[in-house]
Order: C-alpha cells, then structure tokens, then sequence
C-alpha cells in the first residue's frame, strides 16, 4: 500500500492542478498542531487561510474561556479547529465534569472509535446537563462496550459487496465511495465506526482510490457515484477536486453525492475555496447529516446558505437516536429548521446495529410515530423518508404509517392524517 504524501501534479487539458496525493488528507497534519489552553506547550498552528465567518455568543464565549489566546479569526479557520479538536480524556476533563460511565470508557477502550470534537462544536453543548443530546452524540459511555447478540462490525454487510477499495456496490446503478476513514468530529453510534477513526489516520492510498475509479469507468450501468467516508470535506481542496475531477471526468457518471456532517460539526469548512471547487462540479448534491435542532446555529445556517447560494442542492440524513431526537416534537423542529436553511429532509434512519448501539436503538414504532406526528401536521417537504436499512444488506427499507387499510377489488381504503377513512375507486374495477 502506498501511503507517501509526496506532491503529484495532475493534469487535465489547460488545466493543471498540483495536488497532494489522497492520503495526504488533514488527519496528517492536525496532529502537530494544539496550542492555546488545551496544549500550551506547543507551537501554534499555522493559519492557512483567513477567512471571517459568524459566530454564536455561544462560541465566542466558549473559546474566550477556554482558548483563550487565540482570536476571532483563528476560531474561523478550520484547520485550526482541526487542529485544536478534543481527541483525549486530559482535554475533554478541562472543558466538562465527566460520568462515570463515561470516564470507564475514555479511561480503558482505547481501541475503539476515538474521541474527537471540533472546539466549534464542542462549545454548542451543554456542560449543566447530563442529558445534553449532543453531548450523548459526541461522548462515549461505558454502553458503547455492551455488546448485544443481535450487533455485528458491517451491519450492512458492505465488505461482501466491495468491489474495489472502498468502493461498494450494493444497487443496480449507483456505488457508495469510501474515501478517506477521517472525520471532523465522531459520532457515538457511526454506522462505519469499524472503518473511521482508526488512529485518526486516513487510509486510502491514491493507489486505491485509482482502482476504484476504474471500476466505475469500466462499469457502464453506474450513474450515480455517492462519495462518504469517513467525511470527504474533512480533505484538502486539492485533494477534493482531484477526486470530483476523475469521477466528473467518467462520461456514463450523471451525478456526484457528497454525504458530510462538516456542515454541522465544521461549519468553517465551507470558504468561498471549497465553494469555487463544488460550483464546477455539476449535478453535485450534498447530503448533510444533521441529530438535532440545537446544531442549527448561525454558523451552520451560514454555511448552508453559502451553498445553497451556489447552487448545490441540499439534503438531511438523521439517524433516529434514542434520547437525542426521538420525541416528535424534536424531530418536527429539525425538520422545520432544515428547510428555513434551506436543507431539504431527505432520510430519517433507524439505528444501525452496530456493536454497543443498543442505548441508542428506538422501537420502529417510535420511527412510525414520528412520520405520522409529520405527515399532514407540517409542510410534506418537511417529511423524509423513515428508513431501516437492512441488516445483511438488503438495502433501505421504507416504512410508513398504516395509511393504506385496505386494498381489494380496486378499491383502497386510506386513513387520513387525522384517522378518518376514505375510499379511493380504481377504474372498471
Ligand atoms: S460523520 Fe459520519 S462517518 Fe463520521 S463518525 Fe459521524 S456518522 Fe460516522
């Protein structure tokens, strides 16, 4: 495997582009950069670009207390957020009181999927609050390590239908492209926490990733290449652009998806750099994975914004998590906030059955209940799909409430939002 980060230069027509080889994403260079409070023993991180973004008191007050020798404009820059993420015990002990179940896991698994979290998001949690959802979404309990006889490493059976490195191929006309295993912040309950977070090192090598591309271009029947990871926003512009340049370049490929929580946990990520980069790549859609309405900040909604502007469609996938967004009332204000950002719900997910998810699982009829407390009491924009993706994978299953009661001799009797029955009368039944 090689792994070197040495400089390639690729060229395409006029165009030539100097670029880091794909393993070079930041998970590299983050390491050698804490400074401030947390770590103040070691020499700052060097700021690669300015760039002024807004800011919640929130944040202001958060990174006032606890970096206290940086500024506005390092706090905008998202390879200093990067660099300055909270990865151990030590620094999570300086911002927040921790549990006991919580400091069994941090003090024993380190084997597992690690800790990290953008000082950005970081400061959107809630230190009084034991129950804090975005706490439970970002620190790790000792629940992490029951183990249920129903959990398994690949849920979704993806690593039986891998047909290049990081390249599954699950439906007809579309591939799902694992490219890098880094992410901004991770999520407690990640459906590929086998996969991301590994040493906080990205894995694909460019090597890899070729051998991917050429089973797409050797592949006439897929049209739709979903890029993930790991977080594919987490890497360099140049890296990013490389790759939407070769699958772009694929001529039976119609449209690119990026699925990103940077969005929501890196909000800095989206400079006018990056939107440059995306706003060539069309049809370019990005599926931003968001829990709660509490991530909906001004500096999420900017970031939105700013592409939404350049023209991207925006989508949300939320995965539904006991005591973090399984009552009604918190998923229709996600959904009502997504759209005034102008994300439209896309996929709500049942909790995949990973190892130690099971304090995150709901019943599915709290995932039905939900949809019916949507459907017809608010905008149908603001209705996503409620899906489980079956286990051994059989691909996304959709559910919906018991709106069809009946179905027999052409006529269909239906249940309204409200509970009343109609009859709908097919023709020359
Ligand atoms: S951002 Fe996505 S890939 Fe990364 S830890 Fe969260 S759910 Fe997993």
């Amino acid at each position: 495997m090689n792994q070197s980060s040495s400089i390639n230069v690729c060229k395409e027509g006029d165009n030539t582009v100097e670029e880091l080889e794909p393993p070079s994403c930041l998970a590299r260079e983050v390491d050698k950069g804490k400074e401030a409070f947390l770590f103040p023993e070691l020499i700052q991180f060097p700021l690669k670009k300015r760039f002024n973004f807004p800011h919640s008191r929130k944040s202001i007050a958060f990174y006032q207390k606890y970096f206290p020798f940086s500024d506005e404009e390092q706090w905008s820059d998202w390879n200093w957020q990067l660099a300055n993420s909270i990865t151990s015990l030590e620094e999570l002990k300086k911002i927040t009181s921790l549990q006991d179940e919580e400091l069994l896991f941090l003090e024993n698994n380190s084997r597992l999927l690690p800790l990290r979290i953008t000082p950005y998001y970081a400061s959107l949690l809630d230190y009084e609050n034991p129950a804090d959802p975005l706490r439970k979404a970002v620190i790790p309990s000792r629940s992490e390590l029951e183990i249920s006889p129903e959990e398994e490493a690949d849920p979704l059976h993806e690593d039986s239908m891998q047909v290049a490195p990081g390249l599954i191929h699950r439906y007809p006309d579309r591939v799902l492209f694992l490219v890098t295993t880094f992410c901004a912040s991770y999520c407690r309950y990640c459906t590929r926490s086998r996969l991301v977070g590994e040493h906080n090192r990205c894995h694909l090598s460019h090597w890899q990733w070729d051998q991917a591309i050429k089973y797409i271009e050797e592949h006439n029947e897929v049209r739709d290449v979903l890029i993930s990871g790991g977080d594919p926003l987490t890497m360099s512009d140049h890296t990013l652009e490389y790759l939407l340049k070769k699958i772009s370049a694929i001529s039976h490929v119609e449209m690119v998806r990026i699925g990103t929580k940077v969005p929501v946990v890196l909000p800095q990520r989206i400079t006018p750099k990056l939107i440059s980069i995306l706003k060539k790549f069309r049809p370019l859609y990005i599926s931003i994975h968001f829990t709660h309405p509490s991530e909906i900040t001004p500096e999420t909604t900017y970031a939105c914004e700013k592409l939404a502007d350049a023209g991207i469609p925006l989508g949300s996938q939320t995965v539904l998590l006991k005591g973090i967004n399984d009552r009604p009332e918190v998923m229709k204000s996600l959904m009502q906030k997504l759209l005034k950002i102008r994300v439209k719900p896309y996929y709500i997910y049942q909790c995949d059955l990973i190892p130690g998810s099971a304090h995150f699982r709901t019943s599915v009829q709290q995932g039905l209940e939900i949809i019916a407390s949507l459907r017809g009491f608010t905008s149908g924009y603001a209705v996503p799909h409620y899906v489980i993706d079956a286990p051994g994978g059989g691909g996304k299953i959709p559910l919906l409430p018991d709106y069809l009661q009946e179905y027999e001799n052409g006529v269909a009797t239906l249940r309204n939002y409200e509970g009343k029955i109609y009859h709908y009368y097919e023709p020359g039944r």
